[in-house]
């Protein structure tokens, strides 16, 4: 009998989860544990509507114990605190008691550390700005908007400011999502001449998103998503700031430099900034108790794999992407999601004229991690009938997929579909954008917003492994 522990029931985790319980239902009496922190899975793209205050968060969550119970994958609530890679154990905190889990193969789906504390004064808690990354979080921010709309109603005028709140940061498109949502939901209040906008990104050029933006052939004509996200914000009327790295935040003002090495204050009443992710601080451990942190992971705490790692920008290719998320130094062990540590970034990084990093992160998608959440789980199952790890899912090769939701509405939303084939660029396959851009998908109209609110939906149902949840891609 072989022992899985996997350790994160978010995107990557919980698919990993359902994918490796139905790869082994048959074949013999395998055991799975799944340890998360919280007792319910949450739908995460949703929370930018539970940040406006359009959806409450339980629309966004369901009982992980329910799916677990069914599917018999034995659930834990806790917290993972020390990895014995050695001696293939952890340790997870339940109920404030370290608790050992032994495994056989052990994946870590553990997403991401929100790094507040990267940018002085940025963030819910120990700052001035608010975040829709957790559901505590957008539910806050959710009243700190219909509180800044009772003043606006009151005939009070505001600076709204959104985007990233570090040189650094990835996610560059939820921000997009909830700056738009924003406009549309004032203006559907009739608000929206007393507040003026702001985009503050650190992307190198708006409609980057992390991913080098994209391109889109029709005919003779290319479009980017440069040219969408410049009309949209011109549309908007949202003044935009990009290539921005915020050194700290005050009560009402905003300190950054950008790339050209010059510094900028901004003035703001309600700033919702995306924080710097990095991987999760529990400890990794030899026999002897030595810390091994440095040679598991990447130096922000992401768990390295099958990667090409150490190679600069222009020096990275598409075959330096992982393909099995296997760890290089402890075969048995796995990291996908926001977890692993990519090998670079898509997006040019940039370094000011005094030295700050202008370094967008590649974004990992909830599709993304439910890929390399799926390939590591059935190269587990590969391993535990004797053959070696076979599924890949490069993200070099995979496509990417995006709804980008501006307006939440049956009858008169929008939504920004993007779709673009593969995620990194890959000269190799495709030697004159790396991408194929004759078949990416860009269009902003009802449709997507219906398509966003039909994710939604499928999403849910399907990671509650409900009847023919494996047919939903
Ligand atoms: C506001 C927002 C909007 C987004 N919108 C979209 C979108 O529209 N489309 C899209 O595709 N993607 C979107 N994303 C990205 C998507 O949410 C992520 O790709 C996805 O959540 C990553 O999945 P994951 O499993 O790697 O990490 P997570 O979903 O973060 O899951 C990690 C899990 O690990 C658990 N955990 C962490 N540490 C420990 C520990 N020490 N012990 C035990 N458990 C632990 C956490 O509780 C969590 O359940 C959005 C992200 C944000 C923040």
């Amino acid at each position: 009998m072989a022992k899985t522990v996997i350790i994160g029931a978010g995107f990557s985790g919980h698919f990993a989860a359902l994918v490796l319980q139905d790869a082994l239902k048959k074949k013999g009496d395998h055991e799975i544990t799944l340890v998360n922190l919280h007792p319910k899975f949450t739908y995460i793209p949703s929370l930018v509507w539970v940040g406006i205050g359009q959806i409450p968060v339980e629309k966004t969550q369901f009982e992980l114990q329910p799916v677990c119970d069914k599917l018999g994958i034995n659930l834990v609530l806790g917290k993972l605190t020390e990895v014995h890679p050695d001696d293939n154990h952890v340790i997870v905190e339940v109920n404030d008691k370290p608790t050992q889990l032994d495994y056989d193969y052990l994946i870590i789906a553990t997403g991401p550390k929100l790094d507040f504390e990267a940018t002085p004064g940025l963030g819910p808690e120990k700052g001035f700005t608010h975040s829709i990354c957790t559901p505590p979080h957008a539910t806050d921010t959710a009243q700190q908007y219909l509180a800044l709309v009772d003043r606006l109603e009151k005939g009070e005028r505001a600076k709204i400011v959104v985007g990233t709140g570090h040189g650094m940061c990835t996610c560059q498109g939820a921000a997009f999502e909830y700056i738009s949502l924003l406009h549309n939901n004032l203006k559907d209040r009739g608000l929206r001449d007393r507040a003026e906008m702001l985009w503050l990104s650190n992307e190198p050029r708006p409609g980057d998103f992390g991913i080098d933006g994209f391109e889109m052939k029709m005919g003779p004509v290319t479009f980017t998503s440069e040219d969408m996200a410049t009309a949209l914000f011109e549309d908007f009327d949202i003044k935009v700031e990009v290539g921005s790295h915020i050194h700290k935040i005050e009560e009402r003002t905003i300190y950054t430099e950008n790339k050209a090495g010059e510094y900028k204050e901004f003035e703001f009443d309600y700033a919702m900034l995306i924080p710097r992710f990095t991987g999760q601080p529990f400890k990794y451990l030899d026999k002897n108790g030595n810390d091994i942190k440095d040679k598991m992971c990447n130096p922000a705490g992401f768990v390295k794999v099958d990667a090409n790692y150490g190679k600069s920008y222009p020096e990275l290719t598409a075959q330096d992407w992982p393909k099995t998320y296997q760890s290089p130094v402890y075969e048995n062990v796995f990291a996908c999601g926001i977890a692993f540590a990519p090998p670079g970034c898509i997006s040019e990084p940039c370094t000011t004229p005094t030295g700050t990093q202008l370094i967008p992160a590649i974004p990992r998608t909830g599709y993304t991690s439910e890929l390399t959440g799926g390939a590591a789980a059935l190269n587990i199952s590969e391993m535990i009938e004797g053959r070696a790890p076979c599924h890949t899912a490069s993200l070099a090769e995979t496509p990417g997929m995006c709804v980008a939701s501006l307006k939440n509405s049956w009858l008169s939303g929008s939504a920004a579909t993007i779709g673009l084939q593969p995620i990194v660029r890959n000269k190799a396959a495709f030697p004159e954008y790396g991408r194929a851009v004759d078949h990416s998908a860009m269009e902003v109209g009802l449709a997507g917003a219906w398509m966003k609110k039909a994710l939604h939906y499928a999403f849910l149902y399907k990671l509650q492994a409900k009847p023919f949840w494996k047919v939903i891609p």
